[in-house]
């Protein structure tokens, strides 16, 4: 685990949110959180990136392997992917923010080889990163909030959202108006499907596209 900053357990943590601390701080702070287990096989945390006066932001489950690796959210094959869909969908990939629920790596040793492998988060532990989550909508104020896969829809909508009957809806979350979508990885898992899973995603987008501007803040 790779850690510059000072440990901080729950209590620590929550106690320096109080005090409001700026997005870049946040992002500091975050580098030596320990308010769960995760951070123990993981190299480092991934903080979320992009704009700070982004419209949209999005939420992804958690850093996959070459995140964890490089330090940063959405760099591997599935940001690759939510990269091409941005552009298809006339979104501008610089003007956009990017997160997760969980800020670190969960994994698991494939069973031949020495690859490791995605392992979802649970609840306690999307909960216990929740604060961090909460503090980088609330710096950066999104219009709207696009959850990428189900972990983080349920994470933002409640356990019984359903992605398959809600995808692409525009509802109130706690954080601000929120849509769902599958999460890239899905795309990349859907080999005979592809085409049509990237346009789904694709077709998503361009609704939280053009809701900016017509949802309530
Ligand atoms: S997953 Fe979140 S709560 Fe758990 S140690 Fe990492 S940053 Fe902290």
């Amino acid at each position: 685990m790779r850690c510059v900053t000072e440990p901080l357990d729950r209590e620590e943590r929550d106690a320096r949110l109080a005090r409001q601390p700026s997005l870049d701080e946040l992002r500091t702070l975050a580098e030596g959180c320990r308010a769960c287990s995760l951070w123990r096989e993981a190299t480092q945390t991934v903080f979320g990136d992009g704009s700070v006066r982004a419209r949209l932001l999005f939420v992804g489950e958690q850093p996959g392997n070459s995140e964890d690796l490089e330090g940063a959210p959405f760099v591997g094959p599935a940001g690759q992917l939510l990269d091409r869909a941005l552009v298809e969908a006339g979104i501008d990939r610089e003007s956009v923010y990017v997160t997760n629920v969980v800020k670190h790596f969960k994994w698991k040793r494939a069973r031949t080889g020495k690859r490791r492998i995605h392992d979802k988060p649970n609840r306690g532990e999307v909960e216990a990163c929740r604060p961090w989550l909460e503090a980088e909508v609330a710096r950066v104020g999104p219009e709207l909030i696009v959850a990428l896969g189900a972990t983080a829809a349920q994470a933002l909508l409640g356990q019984g959202f359903r992605l398959t009957r809600q995808r692409g809806e525009i509802l109130d979350s706690d954080l601000g108006a929120t849509m769902a979508t599958i999460h890239p990885s899905a795309v990349l898992r859907a080999p005979d499907e592809r085409e049509a899973a990237f346009g789904g995603l694709v077709d998503d987008l361009r609704v939280a596209a053009r809701a900016l501007g017509r949802v309530r803040t």
